[in-house]
């Protein structure tokens, strides 16, 4: 068994080993003709339930084989331009090799001792995250599995900068389309039930700042605590970037913590036509980014910064085997001092490569391409009288939904949207997400790949309005 360890012995080994496994991943690229092959829950279960794990198939090839069964054959390809669904980016190249090189060495980067120049790169894409920001001199932040983590901690600082006694008295303030992890980052963190005031959106979905101003007020009146003002730049459903220069007057006005969730919206930091739309972002006290999202990379790379690098003692502890307190004096870099994570990956690796090879702009670049899109595919939907369109977009996200001129009942408009989406799922031409809007069902295209062109948009438009006419011609014959 010892001939499966990576080491100077088997190198040979892990060489072949991996072409092979790149090769059947390149040939499936290259011949992916749909997202999805639509093949469900219950056919592929069984599939998975004979396989016998102990009993192993021994040989490479052979597994690969029984991989394409398993899983390549049937999954979700979000390199598919017709992948329209959630905030999946494909990915490129170099992020990929960089995660190649990093499970092989398999760094950790919670210590030194266990990353050397690995900790050195985190901490220099860090500060290169922050300098793109505009945190100013002493932010710093750490990489981490994703946004919800990274929400999670920045509320935790902010929680811990509140200096209340009485957690029952703290308040986040957040949009009514802000992500669910700052509900739960609030449950994880102790606080009340009702310690996360949702607030009102303008029409096009960014916080009304006006209500902020009113419940900020009233929160003191009360003798609450405003712990925190959660932005969020790009909402995953409608990609709308809550005013975060009017959001971050508010925050100094009542000294409460900015939190801007910039998990979608990350990749404007590095457009040359888009960054300003950030404008307000260098006054947060703490920021999320997913590069898995915008800057196309695989999952998972996230990371939380932060204005005040002294803000992350909140997340420090120390252990004698791991990060004994002489070595802050020693000066010894250990990332764990500033991480919710012990053993972390080499994330950082991928951004590095992405932007060695390829270069900040190159990355924004990509990321333009798909706004671009975007606009392009609510002219044509707002042109199109089959569909009701909500938004103009300032991301990449189309959230729309089919309006048959036959049918006036908005339940059964409802019943035809949701009846399309799956129906298009199941066929696995092209993959859509939905969300509700005002409590009714809509669908929506979340737009990351520059490979999709307005022909594919146009093109799927045209199948989900055939779905739903599928679905209402059904009906009528259910109905007679
Ligand atoms: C996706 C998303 C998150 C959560 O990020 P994960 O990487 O999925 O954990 C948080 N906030 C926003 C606005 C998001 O779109």
């Amino acid at each position: 068994m010892r001939s499966h360890l990576l080491n100077d012995t088997t190198a040979e080994r892990y060489r072949r080993s991996v072409t092979e496994g790149v090769e059947r991943v390149a040939a499936k690229l290259a011949t992916t003709d749909r997202p999805f092959t639509g093949v469900t829950v219950d056919t592929l279960t069984p599939v998975i339930e004979k396989i016998d794990l102990d009993r192993p198939l021994g040989d490479t090839t052979a597994v690969l084989d029984e991989l394409e069964e398993v899983y390549l054959r049937d999954a979700v390809y979000f390199h598919h331009p017709r992948y329209l669904a959630h905030l999946n980016c494909p990915v490129v190249i170099p992020a990929v090799l960089g995660e190649a090189v990093l499970s092989a060495v398999n760094s950790s980067l919670d210590t030194w001792d266990q990353s050397a120049g690995g900790t050195l790169i985190e901490r220099k894409l860090i500060d290169w995250t922050a300098e793109r920001i505009g945190l100013g001199p002493a932010a710093d932040g750490v990489f981490t599995s994703g946004g919800t983590q990274s929400n999670l901690q920045a509320l935790l600082l902010a929680r811990e900068e509140a200096k209340a006694h009485d957690t029952a008295r703290l308040r986040i303030f957040a949009s009514e389309v802000s992500h669910f992890s700052v509900k739960k980052s609030a449950k994880l963190l102790g606080l009340s039930a009702d310690s996360v005031v949702s607030l009102p959106c303008d029409q096009n979905k960014r916080m009304h700042t006006v209500a902020l101003a009113h419940e900020l007020e009233r929160c003191i009146h009360d003798g609450l605590v405003p712990m925190a003002v959660v932005a969020t730049a790009g909402t995953t459903d409608f990609g709308s970037i809550d005013p975060l220069p009017e959001i971050a007057e508010l925050c100094a006005q009542y000294g409460t913590w900015m939190h801007v969730d910039a998990a979608y919206g990350c990749g404007l930091l590095v457009s040359k036509t888009r960054r300003d739309l950030l404008d307000g972002i260098e006054r947060a006290d703490s920021v999320t980014v997913d590069y898995h999202k915008s800057f196309f990379q695989p999952v998972s790379s996230s990371a939380v910064l932060v204005r005040d690098a002294a803000t992350l003692r909140h997340a420090t502890y120390h252990a004698d085997y791991l990060n004994p307190r002489r070595m802050v004096e020693e000066r010894i870099p250990n990332q764990v001092d500033k991480s919710l994570q012990t053993t972390r990956r080499f994330d950082a690796l991928k951004l590095w490569m992405t932007l060695r090879v390829m270069g900040a702009d190159g990355v924004g670049e990509l990321f333009d391409e798909v706004c671009d899109l975007a606009a392009e595919g609510w002219k044509l939907l707002a042109a199109d009288p089959r569909f009701d369109v909500v938004v103009q977009p300032q991301l990449s996200t189309l959230v729309f939904r089919c309006i048959p001129a036959s049918v006036t009942d908005p339940a059964e408009i409802d019943r035809a949207n949701l009846y399309a989406r799956k129906a298009l799922f199941a066929s696995g031409d092209a993959i859509v997400a939905g969300t509700t809007v005002g409590g009714r069902h809509y669908l929506k295209f979340t737009l990351l790949n520059p490979e999709t062109t307005v022909t594919d948009i146009a093109a799927v438009l045209d199948l989900i309005a055939g779905h739903a006419e599928q679905y209402l011609g059904e009906s009528l014959d259910r109905a007679s």
